[in-house]
């Protein structure tokens, strides 16, 4: 996030923006510590009206390693990508691509959600957590899977 957004939650809330760091990062540029001291109890943003322009682009993000986009651990990216996963596992149907493939796809989606779904048991307490990495050559996949109208149903649920 930067300097002004920083500025502008340390108005709302002096000592949970102390959870905010540059340490490690480029001069103006800062980052909240996870989980995010401005995610109360019950999955809400106490800011989020004022939310820093990385949280309106929640839960993308792309990677310095500049080989994948990454999806923020928290609840809400789980249920966006627990419905592209079921969404490839159950409709995608590239011509393309080989059964082959297809299967390989698809075995390797089950896992990283389920290791995802690991990655959220105690959120809220846990210091570190790991992202889910989706492959630059997967993205088209996940532009179909959103124009597709399947992630209606994670929007409709969402809390956060
Ligand atoms: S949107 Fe989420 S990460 Fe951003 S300030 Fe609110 S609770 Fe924190």
């Amino acid at each position: 996030m930067f300097e002004d957004e920083v500025e502008v939650l340390t108005i709302q809330d002096a000592e949970k923006a102390r959870n905010i760091t540059n340490e490690g990062l480029s001069a103006g540029l800062y980052l909240m510590n996870a989980p995010c001291s401005f995610l109360n109890m019950t999955g809400r943003c106490e800011v989020y009206d004022r939310r820093p322009t990385v949280c309106g682009m929640y839960p993308f993000k792309v990677n310095t390693s500049g080989n994948s986009v990454g999806l923020q651990p928290c609840p809400i990216g789980f249920l966006i990508i627990q419905d592209f996963a079921e969404w490839i596992v159950t409709s995608f149907s590239r011509s393309d691509v080989s059964d082959e493939e297809k299967a390989r796809i698809k075995e390797e989606w089950k896992k990283n959600v389920d290791a995802y779904a690991a990655e959220l048991v105690d959120f809220h307490s846990k210091q570190t957590l790991n992202e889910m990495q989706i492959p630059f050559d997967e993205l088209e996949m996940l532009s179909m899977f959103l124009s597709s109208g399947s992630n209606v149903s994670t929007l409709k649920r969402e809390t956060h």
